[in-house]
This record gives structure tokens, sequence and C-alpha cells, in this order.
């Protein structure tokens, strides 16, 4: 399914926090980079910043790899350090999207404590809820551009040359951590670990579900939305 150009929207800029909470296999990657072309804010993915400092074998990526590779969490410590690092930068002043962070209430509380001393306001939580089954399908049929990250799918949104990214002609690679057995345990960490933080945030009025089980594009639309509703 080819995606047009992002909806527009009175909802960019905004200088707030907004969260994507979900499973692996949800939607948040691809969503998030599309709300960031209309927000014009960086998007930070702090599983893409793992495997970039695996790539560059930094200290941080060689502690990470092992977990990532067992579809485990890295310590909250050092994803925080990694977090705070990075939203300290100029790029960041007037907001961001976050895609896979905060996975544990920890670093849930420690991101509102870390917001106020940075003078934004209470994050807005997009939820996207997906049925399970669907999950499983997404992510065995995922493949991600080696070079610009663009998100692919075999069946649901093919690239037009197989095996090669429509935007830069990058390889297609199939992450090692969308393998079946290793999904398993992302599902399960998720469970564990991540699911607790939609009543976290529910309670603070911050959360709003969207039904991510629909076409991409109407996805976008619907989190747009949400977004304008929800002013912080
Ligand atoms: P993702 O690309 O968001 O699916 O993340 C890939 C992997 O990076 C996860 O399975 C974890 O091993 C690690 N990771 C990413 N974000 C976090 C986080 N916020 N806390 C701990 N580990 C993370």
């Amino acid at each position: 399914m080819a995606m047009q150009s992002p909806p527009s929207s009175n909802a960019a800029p905004v200088r707030r926090a907004v969260i994507f909470l979900g499973p692996p296999g949800s939607g948040k990657g691809t969503q998030s980079k599309e709300l960031v072309k209309v927000l014009r804010v960086p998007h930070l993915s702090t599983g893409d910043m793992f495997r970039e400092n695996i790539a560059r074998r930094t200290p941080l990526g060689l502690a990470a790899k092992p977990l990532l590779e067992r579809g485990e969490l890295v310590p909250d410590d050092i994803t925080l350090g990694m977090v705070e690092q990075r939203i300290a930068q100029p790029d960041a002043a007037n907001g961001f999207v976050f895609d896979g962070f905060p996975r544990t209430l920890n670093q849930a509380e420690r991101l509102n404590e870390l917001l106020e001393r940075r003078g934004f306001g209470k994050p807005a939580v997009l939820h996207i809820v997906v049925p399970e089954g669907l999950l499983l399908r997404r992510l065995t049929g995922r493949r991600v551009c080696s070079i610009g990250g663009e998100i692919y799918h075999i069946d649901e949104h093919p690239p037009k040359v197989p095996g090669r990214c429509d935007v830069d002609g990058g390889e297609l690679i199939h992450r090692p951590d969308d393998r079946e057995e290793v999904i398993r345990e992302r599902l399960a960490e998720y469970e564990r670990k991540t699911r607790p933080l939609a009543e976290y945030y529910r309670r603070q009025g911050a959360l709003v579900d969207v039904d991510g089980a629909r076409p991409l594009a109407d996805v976008t639309r619907a989190l747009l939305a949400a977004l304008e509703q929800k002013p912080s």
C-alpha cells in the first residue's frame, strides 16, 4: 500500500513530547515516522539508537547487543542516560516523538521528571491497539531499509523492486530480532514490563487509544486527530 504525502494538520508545530505506546508490530515505527513529517520534530527511536551503537561498536552498543539479540530490554540506567543526552540536543528543543520509549514504569516515571526539568508539560501518549494475532504476522513479514530505515511489509506494503527501498534503493533487511522465537520474547517483555504503562498514563489523563488494525493512512489520520483533541 503506497503512502501518499502526509495528511495536513494544524497540530503542527508542537512543543511537547509525544510517546507511542504499543507492542512490537503495532506500527509504532511506521506511524511515528509519518507523524514527525507533520509535526516537524525529531523521531527518537531508542531501538534505532541501540542498533546504531551496535553498528559503531561503541561500549554502549557492546553492552546492548546480547540483550537485543535475545529480545530482552536494556537496563533502565543505560536507556535513560542515552535518552537524556539525546533530548538535550538543540533539534529537540521544540519537542520530539518517542518510538519505543519508555518501556518500563521506572523509565516512565523518570521521563516525567526529565520532561518537567526541561520545561515540557505532560506528554501526549498515543496507545496503538492491535489484536495479538496480527502482531506476529506483521513482524515476521517486516523488512527495513539498511540505509534510511524505511519500513516495508512483504505482503501489506511491499517495495516496488523486491529487496530494494523505494526511497533510496538501500538493501532491505530482515531484522535478526524479527525471527519468531525472538519475537515471542519481545512480546512477553511487553506484557511483563510495558503494558502497565497504559494504565499509568491513562490515570494521568495523558493517553489516547487508537485502533491500529486499519490501513496505514487511516491510522495516521486517527493519530493526528487524537493529538489535536489532546493539547497538553
Ligand atoms: P525496537 O526497535 O523498539 O523494537 O527495539 C529493539 C530492542 O531494543 C528491544 O527489543 C530492546 O532490546 C531494546 N530497546 C529499545 N527501546 C528500549 C527501551 N526503552 N528500554 C529498554 N530496551 C529497549
